[in-house]
């Protein structure tokens, strides 16, 4: 699909609201634990159960997790922001508010780049604020159960602008977020899980139009692929209400991934009214430059930054690049290969091709291979170096997988030193040359196919040893008519 126009007539505008739920040890404003799972209502207080008289105080973690994603997202730091009490009544909300950020947010004006089918994208962030999880509850028909491990838990509500286009950059916008998040280290944007949640905005107008249409919230989606599905089945819907004349409701839809359709969560949003003030209970928080600075510091090199290094500094190709930076351990081995090996682009192959691939097979992380990043760079160096072929590097590879064994090893105990002695090879050729009359009389009346059948045989013959350049240096002398 074309990312210059693809709906027709129409054009979609898309605004993303992701909650980033931040991995502290405890909760943001009390002292339970804040890890996922355990028993129902194990990791609960007076503060996150909304007990009378209880208050909250400031996780110090929680607010470092969440200026540095500020940061990362290139936003302004507010150096004076404050909580404020988001009412509403539910049963997971125990105590009838949620405390978030309303007018006066932790960090303003970012932005995210990226790259889409070679395009680079820019979406803005309109705003950041810290806020509090709510419980879970589960029904069970006669009766609903509600477990409050979650209350309390830490997040941050990354508002973007309308600035996307299609369902697939919405979709690429998500994912570089969670990249962003999982470089900082202070979520492990887990979809599926919940730890990092999506809302898509969507509304469509004719092309060429400046006002905004109605727009449709789709909440709950659990992974990117379905992110780009609901989107996607959501413009076309509006596309169809708008052809045939029906209205478009501002509303909440949810996504059903079996049918991929949406459908009405909440019709007709009534017009919330969540009588925002400040929370008496909490001080504002008071910033100054020393410590936004010191945060800045702590920041690590960012995915994209990191991508555009890689090609400036190692000559890799874009592809290549992108590939190698999706995870900040996989970015790290690469440049230790790199380092070893002095081939960067030999790394890069062999990781993307050999090492991925063993990975995803037996679903391991790159900072548990089994081949560490010192073993493949100097894997490589051998190859460069003429000790082994390409071809036996294979065989090396597969054995160092298995046995976790130094290349130096494996090559020495295996015998599997490349043979670059001519006058034995030459030896070996001729034999083959000999054997095979009628082949050698083919080629040189021309079937020149049939090169590679001697190729071959000297392969076979040095079981896969020879060096590929004299094995075709020779043949090609000794095959002239
Ligand atoms: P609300 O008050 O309903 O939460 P906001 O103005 O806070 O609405 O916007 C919420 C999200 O919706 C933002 O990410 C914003 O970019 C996006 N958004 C706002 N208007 C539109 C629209 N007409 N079409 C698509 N997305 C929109
Ligand atoms: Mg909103």
């Amino acid at each position: 699909m074309s990312s210059e126009a693809p709906y027709g007539d129409y054009e979609a505008v898309i605004g993303l609201e992701i909650h980033v739920q931040l991995q502290t040890k405890s909760k943001v404003f009390c002292n339970s634990s804040a890890e996922f799972g355990g028993h129902d209502n194990e990791n609960i207080c007076p503060v996150c159960t909304g007990m009378p008289g209880a208050l909250p105080s400031l996780n110090e973690k929680a607010l470092e997790y969440s200026v540095k994603t500020g940061l990362a997202l290139g936003c302004d730091i507010r150096k004076r922001s404050v909580f404020a009490r988001k009412q509403y009544f539910y049963p997971d909300l125990p105590k009838g508010y949620q405390i978030s950020q309303f007018d006066l947010p932790l960090c303003e004006k970012g932005a995210v780049e990226f790259v889409l089918n070679g395009e680079k994208k820019r979406v803005g962030i309109t705003r950041a604020h810290m806020e509090e999880d709510a419980g879970k509850s589960t029904h069970h028909g006669e009766y609903s159960l509600i477990n409050l491990n979650r209350a309390g838990v830490p997040l941050l509500e990354v508002v973007s602008e309308p600035d996307m286009r299609s369902a697939a950059e919405a979709a690429e916008y998500a994912r570089s977020m969670q990249k962003i998040v999982r470089y900082l280290g202070v979520c492990d944007g887990n979809l599926e899980e919940g730890s990092m949640r999506a809302d898509c905005n969507v509304s469509i107008r004719k092309r060429g139009a400046t006002k905004l249409g109605t727009k449709v919230e789709i909440k709950n989606i659990n992974s990117f692929r379905f992110i780009e599905k609901a989107i996607d089945y959501e413009i076309q819907r509006q596309i169809d209400c708008v052809e045939t004349g029906e209205p478009i409701y501002q509303e909440t839809r949810l996504y059903d991934p079996d049918k991929n359709r949406t459908f009405t969560m909440r019709s007709k949003e009534e017009a919330h009214d969540y009588r925002y003030f400040p929370d008496p209970d909490l001080l504002p928080i008071e910033l100054d430059d020393s410590y936004i600075e010191k945060m800045k510091r702590q920041l690590p090199e960012l995915p994209l930054a990191r991508a555009n290094r890689f090609i400036q500094d190692y000559k890799l190709p874009e592809y290549d690049a992108f590939v190698l930076t999706q995870e900040r351990d996989l970015a790290d081995y690469f440049e230790q290969v790199a380092k070893a090996s002095g081939n960067p682009k030999a790394a890069s192959n062999w990781i993307m091709t050999d090492l991925l691939r063993e990975l995803n097979e037996s679903k391991k992380d790159v900072t548990s291979s089994p081949i560490s990043a010192d073993y493949l760079g100097r894997m490589i160096a051998m190859i460069d170096a003429g000790t082994i072929s390409g071809k036996i590097a294979k065989t090396v590879f597969a054995e160092m997988w298995a046995s976790g064994d130094e290349p130096e090893k494996i090559v020495k105990e295996k015998g599997l030193t490349q043979i670059t002695d001519t006058a034995a090879i030459e030896k070996i050729i001729d034999g083959i040359l000999a054997a095979n009359p009628n082949e050698v009389e083919q080629y040189r009346a021309g079937k020149e196919k049939l090169f590679g059948f001697f190729v071959g045989q000297a392969m076979k013959a040095t079981k896969g040893q020879a060096s590929p350049e004299i094995v075709n240096g020779l043949l090609k002398t000794k095959l002239k008519p």
